[in-house]
């Protein structure tokens, strides 16, 4: 499949029509909130595109970008967004509104399985093998084109992964447990961002 990609600096063009549903993935440098840099977010409508952001990790000034995270209008999937948004709520001081997540869809939907990676879900609802050899590399310098790729790839099947679980989830009458985790999220955020990483209702 042929992905159209835009790779831009610092921030999103101004007047870049996304639309009002997202898929949204970030890369950091490493996992480490508050050592490691945020580097990527990717972006896209869910039509074969990605719009990819270099941040100036000097500054991190992305109004654009804020201007659609925190756009209430504007439906947001993740996969796994409790790591994404912290990383963004740290660097950019952004609330994200509007959130979905593959992630936790997957393990409320999926009980079937242990396995709730992207790659997994990407191989069960569109039937393909991503390549994650990508996943470890350096995103803070300039990109290769097979960078560009994985991260696009991270992305462009969001939106037709979060259609499926939503189906699963309200086949077996789990939609509203699922609804009542995405007001949690941006909890677990402020949690993680205060250094609570551990999950405080375990005895
Ligand atoms: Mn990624």
């Amino acid at each position: 499949m042929s992905i159209d990609i835009k790779l831009y600096k610092n921030d999103l063009p101004e007047d870049l029509e996304l639309g009002n549903s997202v898929a949204i993935d970030c890369e950091f440098m490493g996992l480490r909130l508050g050592r490691d840099p945020l580097c990527l977010i990717q972006i896209s409508t869910g039509k074969k595109d990605a719009h990819i952001v270099q941040f100036d990790r000097k500054n991190y000034n992305a109004p654009n970008v804020c201007k659609v995270l925190n756009n209430p209008k504007i439906k947001k999937i993740f996969h796994y967004a409790r790591s994404d948004i912290s990383f963004l709520k740290l660097h950019l001081k952004v609330e994200v509104e509007n959130i979905e997540d593959t992630k936790i869809q997957s393990k409320l939907a999926r009980s079937y399985t242990d396995k709730h990676g992207l790659k997994d879900l990407v191989k069960e609802f569109i039937g393909i093998d991503i390549n994650k050899q990508k996943q470890n590399s350096d995103f803070g310098g300039s990109l290769s084109e097979a960078q560009l790729k994985y991260c696009a790839n991270d992305v462009i099947y969001l939106h037709e992964i979060n259609n499926r679980l939503n189906d699963i989830l309200k086949r077996e009458n789990r939609i509203e447990l699922y609804k009542k985790c995405l007001k949690f999220i941006n909890t677990r955020v402020d949690l993680d961002l205060a250094s609570f990483v551990d999950d405080i209702w375990a005895h």
